[in-house]
C-alpha cells in the first residue's frame, strides 16, 4: 500500500506541474516574439512618418540627425534598417553594406503596392517589417519603403533563461513533493500499522486488550469486526473451559463413589460376603455410569466435527422408529409404561441413520425415565412436502418453565438426584439437538410441570449439501 500511495501522490503533484511548464514555455516564447514584432512595427510606422514629414527621400544625405536616429533605432532592436526608394535602390543602410544596391524583396514590393507585410524567419532568428514613406503631396504617393530587420536572438535567450529557472523550480518542487509524499504516506499508513500491531498481539494470545483504531471510518469498521471476532473467541474460550470443568466434575463423581465404596470395604475387618457383593455391584454400577458418560461425550465430540462427517442415505423413518421402540419396550414394561406409536404416513428421508436413531432414542428414553409408573409415551411420525416431524409426548413429571431453555445444554439436569438415579449424564438432549441441527432441522419443547412433556423435531426430507 505504501509504494502505490507514494507513487500516486507524486504523479498527482508532478504531472500538472510538468504539463503547465510545457504549455507555458511554448506560449511564453510565442507572445514574446509577437510582442517584439508589434513593437518594431509601431516604431517603424512612427519612423516612416517622420521620414515622410522630413522629406527624407528628397535629400537623404543631408539629414544627418535623422540618419543618426535610424542608427540608434536599429541598435535598440539589435537589427538593421534599410530605406529603399521608388527605383528599389537602397539609399540608406544602417549596416552601410548595401547602399546603392537594388532591393526587390517581396516585402518591399508589397509595401510599394500599399500592403504592409511581416516576414518571419523563426529558424534564422529574425523578422522583417516594412513601412511606407510618402511624398508630401495631397495624393500621398509611396516614394520609399522603410525596411526594419530585427533579430529575435536576445528574446530567445531570455526565454531560455526563464525556462531554465522554471526547470529548476520543477526540480525543487519535485524534491519537496517527494519529501511531503514520504511524510504523508507514513502518516496515512500509521493507523493501519497500529491495527497490525494490535492484531499481532492478539495472535500472540492477549485477547483481553481492546482493539480500537478510530482514525478513519475504514479502520473503525475493521476494529469493530476484530472486536466482534475477539468477543466470539473469548466466548468460545470460556465455554470450552466450562465444558472441560464440567466433564472433569462429571467423570470424577463415579470415581469418588467407587473410592468411597472400596475404602469402606477395606476399612472393615471381616465384612460378610453379602456386603462385599452389594458393594461390588454398586461399584459395577458406577463403572457403567462412567462408561456411559464417556460414550456420550464421544458421541458429542463426533457431532462437533464438521457436517461432512454425516453419513446421509435414504432411510425409512417408520422402520427406524419402530426398531427404537422395540428396543426400549422392555425398559418401559418394567415400569408399566405404555409405548404408543402413531404413524400418520410413510416417510423416507435423507438422514444419517445412526445419528438420527441416537437422537430419537434419547427422547424416548427420557420420556420413559422421567415418567410416572403406569404412564404412557406416544411417538407420532408425520410429514409434509418438505419436512418430517417426530413427536415424543409423555405423561411424565414435566419440566419447569424456567428450565425449559436449559435442558438442551450439556450436563444440565433439572433434578440432579433423579437423573443420577436413572443413570442420566445430562448429555442426551444436547446430543439430540446437535443431530437435529446437523440435519438443518429444529427441535421444540412444550411442557407443563406435573403433566408431561412433548418434544417435536422437524427435519427436512431431503438433505441439502
Ligand atoms: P439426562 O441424561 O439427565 O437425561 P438429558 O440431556 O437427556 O440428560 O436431559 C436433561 C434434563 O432434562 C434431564 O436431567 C431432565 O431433568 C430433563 N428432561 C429431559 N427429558 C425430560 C422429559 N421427557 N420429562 C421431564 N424432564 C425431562
Amino acid at each position: 500500500m505504501r509504494l502505490p500511495l507514494f507513487v500516486m501522490f507524486l504523479l498527482m503533484g508532478l504531472t500538472p506541474m510538468m504539463l503547465q511548464g510545457l504549455v507555458m514555455g511554448r506560449s511564453f516564447r510565442r507572445t514574446q516574439i509577437e510582442g517584439r514584432i508589434i513593437e518594431v512595427q509601431n516604431q517603424s510606422l512612427i519612423t516612416s512618418d517622420r521620414l515622410t514629414r522630413a522629406e527624407y527621400m528628397a535629400a537623404p544625405s543631408r539629414d544627418v540627425l535623422l540618419d543618426k536616429e535610424l542608427d540608434t533605432i536599429a541598435d535598440i532592436f539589435n537589427g538593421r534598417i534599410v530605406v529603399v526608394d521608388r527605383n528599389f535602390r537602397i539609399i540608406k543602410d544602417t549596416f552601410k553594406l548595401s547602399v546603392g544596391r537594388i532591393n526587390v524583396s517581396e516585402p518591399v514590393l508589397r509595401c510599394f503596392k500599399g500592403e504592409n507585410s511581416i516576414l518571419r524567419e523563426d529558424e534564422k532568428q529574425y523578422f522583417a517589417v516594412t513601412a511606407p514613406i510618402y511624398d508630401n503631396t495631397e495624393n500621398r504617393n509611396i516614394i520609399g519603403v522603410l525596411l526594419t530587420i530585427a533579430s529575435t536572438e536576445n528574446i530567445l535567450s531570455n526565454v531560455h533563461s526563464v525556462e531554465e529557472t522554471s526547470r529548476l523550480f520543477v526540480v525543487v518542487a519535485a524534491m519537496v513533493l517527494i519529501l511531503a509524499g514520504i511524510l504523508l504516506t507514513m502518516l496515512f499508513i500509521r493507523p493501519f500499522d497500529r491495527l497490525q500491531v494490535s492484531l499481532d498481539r492478539m495472535a500472540d494470545g492477549s485477547l483481553d486488550e481492546a482493539v480500537s483504531e478510530n482514525t478513519y471510518r475504514e479502520t473503525e469498521r475493521i476494529s469493530e469486526a476484530i472486536q466482534k471476532t475477539k468477543t466470539k473467541l473469548q466466548t468460545m474460550d470460556r465455554s470450552r473451559e466450562e465444558f472441560v470443568a464440567n466433564v472433569s466434575h462429571e467423570l470424577k463423581t463415579p470415581i469418588t463413589s467407587i473410592r468411597v465404596l472400596a475404602d469402606s470395604l477395606m476399612s472393615m475387618e471381616d465384612a460378610p460376603v453379602e456386603l462385599y457383593r452389594e458393594f461390588m455391584s454398586d461399584i459395577s454400577d458406577e463403572i457403567d455410569r462412567e462408561s456411559k458418560i464417556v460414550d456420550d461425550l464421544l458421541s458429542l465430540v463426533k457431532m462437533d466435527k464438521s457436517v461432512a462427517e454425516l453419513n446421509v442415505a435414504q432411510v425409512d423413518i417408520n422402520v427406524l422408529v419402530q426398531q427404537i421402540l422395540k428396543r426400549l419396550q422392555p425398559i418401559a414394561e418394567k415400569r408399566e409404561i405404555e409405548l404408543i406409536y402413531e404413524s400418520i404416513r410413510e416417510v423416507t428421508a435423507d438422514v444419517d441413520e445412526t445419528k438420527l436413531s441416537l437422537a430419537i432414542s434419547n427422547l424416548v428414553e427420557n420420556a420413559i425415565k422421567y415418567n410416572i409408573d403406569g404412564g404412557w409415551v406416544r411417538v407420532t411420525l408425520d410429514a409434509d412436502h418438505k419436512y418430517f416431524y417426530v413427536k415424543v409426548a409423555d405423561s411424565g413429571i414435566g419440566i419447569p418453565e424456567d428450565a425449559q431453555e436449559s435442558v438442551f445444554e450439556r450436563f444440565y439436569r433439572v433434578d440432579k438426584a433423579r437423573s443420577r438415579e436413572t443413570g442420566g449424564t445430562g448429555l442426551g438432549l444436547s446430543i439430540t439437538k446437535n443431530v437435529v441441527l446437523m440435519h438443518y432441522g429444529a427441535i421444540r419443547l412444550l411442557s407443563k410441570e406435573g403433566e408431561g412433556s412433548t418434544f417435536t423435531m422437524r427435519i427436512p426430507l431431503t438433505y441439502i449439501y
